[in-house]
């Protein structure tokens, strides 16, 4: 077996949605709605299926969705993708990650990670042979530094990873520090992956950003999104990256001995739900929101210190602020088995010094699954 899975552990979603499953806890840990998603893009897929969508559909991607995925971010984000050859659906984002780290990282090269940062980057960037080099982002304002980025660019710099808005801190990068990352990757003549599977679920007026739209960015980003996440069908794991062609053919290369295609009838069905009018999108956010604001409020209620969350459907909370002084993986696995809540502890998206003291929690929750959750949380405290 390769050393490096020998050694690693199982992804802590896992561990902990297991533990959910077995102790009958609440799971507000791994990031999934519990509602079934919205029912007209359901019913897309279904015609899709019984209509005879079900071979191998191309490469790249089945035309619609790839003309959709191009449309969709020209409309909600002024950007101009050639679908024919800047838009390849993978399946999930987890896909398109493994495809461009594959394709774009030799052995030798140094990879910027920004930790806290979601946890497949760092297995992925390893087994390529990449050499990681952290920045780290420190609570409670999570701001980029112009002497961490000196600390962690090189001559040896090929890739920077990129997560917004970012998951698990729900934070968006400030323009400012977008502008002062996209500097550094341009002055080193580097390739930014940019996970924006989040794009959608931002709150409080707030515009996405895609690093991709500033200056010297656009051909040398690659930019993914998520149908799983914008729609809250996580288990559909339909996924897309934008990139200019030379980086998408070489992409593709790495994608297509990865999984070569996703479901036909679920690409048809994202690409429907990626027309939908700006209304829904208002509404999901809102609704979002206001999930958002009741977890914050039942928690704090009932003692717990919560920190800000701009995006994402999740949102974190200090222990120490909270008056539990115990780290957070021991303070989620005493959770899960003795007060019913399943969480995921913020050390799981650090590879060194994790800030060890805070914990996630998803929001993207029926209002009853989020009043029992609060109901335990109060009562473990
Ligand atoms: N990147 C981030 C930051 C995520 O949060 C997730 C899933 N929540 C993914 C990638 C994976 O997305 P998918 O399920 O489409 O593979
Ligand atoms: N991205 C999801 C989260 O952060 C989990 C995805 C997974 O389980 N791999 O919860």
């Amino acid at each position: 077996m390769n050393p490096l899975y020998a050694t690693m552990p199982t992804t802590i979603f896992e561990i902990m949605s297991g533990l959910a499953r077995e102790t009958g806890a609440i799971n507000l840990g791994q990031g999934f709605p519990d509602s079934n998603g919205p029912s007209d893009v359901v019913a897309a897929a279904a015609r899709a299926l019984t209509e005879g969508s079900n071979q191998y559909p191309p490469m790249a991607g089945l035309p619609v969705l790839r003309q959709a995925v191009a449309d969709h971010y020209r409309r909600h984000q002024g950007m101009d993708l050639d679908w024919e050859r800047e838009v390849t659906v993978t399946s999930g984002a987890t896909e398109a990650l493994a495809a461009a780290i594959l394709a774009l990282v030799s052995p030798g090269d140094e990879v910027v990670l920004i930790q806290p940062m979601y946890d497949a980057y760092l297995p992925l960037v390893l087994r390529a042979g990449g050499v990681p080099r952290f920045i780290r982002l420190e609570p409670p304002h999570w701001r980029l530094t112009a002497e961490a980025l000196a600390d962690a660019f090189t001559d040896k710099t090929r890739l920077v990873i990129l997560n917004n808005p970012v998951n698990p801190i729900g934070t968006i990068w400030p323009a400012e520090d977008l502008a002062l990352l996209s500097e550094w990757i341009v002055r080193h003549d580097a390739v930014a992956i940019a996970d924006e599977v989040w794009e959608h679920v931002i709150f409080d007026g707030a515009a996405h950003q895609p690093i991709m739209a500033l200056p010297g960015m656009r051909d040398r980003t690659v930019k993914i999104g998520s149908g799983g996440k914008i729609f809250s069908l996580t288990g559909w794991k339909v996924g897309w990256m934008c990139a200019a062609p030379a980086l998408t053919r070489a992409i593709a290369r790495a994608h297509q001995f990865l999984t070569f295609t996703t479901p036909p009838n679920l690409q048809t069905a994202i690409a429907y739900g990626l027309g939908k009018d700006d209304a829904y999108f208002t509404a999901m956010r809102a609704d979002f929101a206001r999930a958002r604001n009741r977890l914050t409020a039942g928690l704090q209620t009932g003692g717990w210190h919560v920190l800000p969350s701009a995006a994402t459907y999740f949102l974190s909370v200090d222990l120490p602020a909270s008056g539990i002084h115990m780290d957070d993986e021991t303070f989620c696995q005493m959770l899960v088995r003795e007060g019913g809540v399943a969480a995921i502890p913020v050390s799981a998206f650090y590879a060194d010094n994790p800030v060890g003291s805070v914990i996630r929690l998803c929001f993207a929750k029926k209002d009853e699954t989020l009043d029992a959750g609060i109901a335990r949380m109060t009562a473990a405290r």
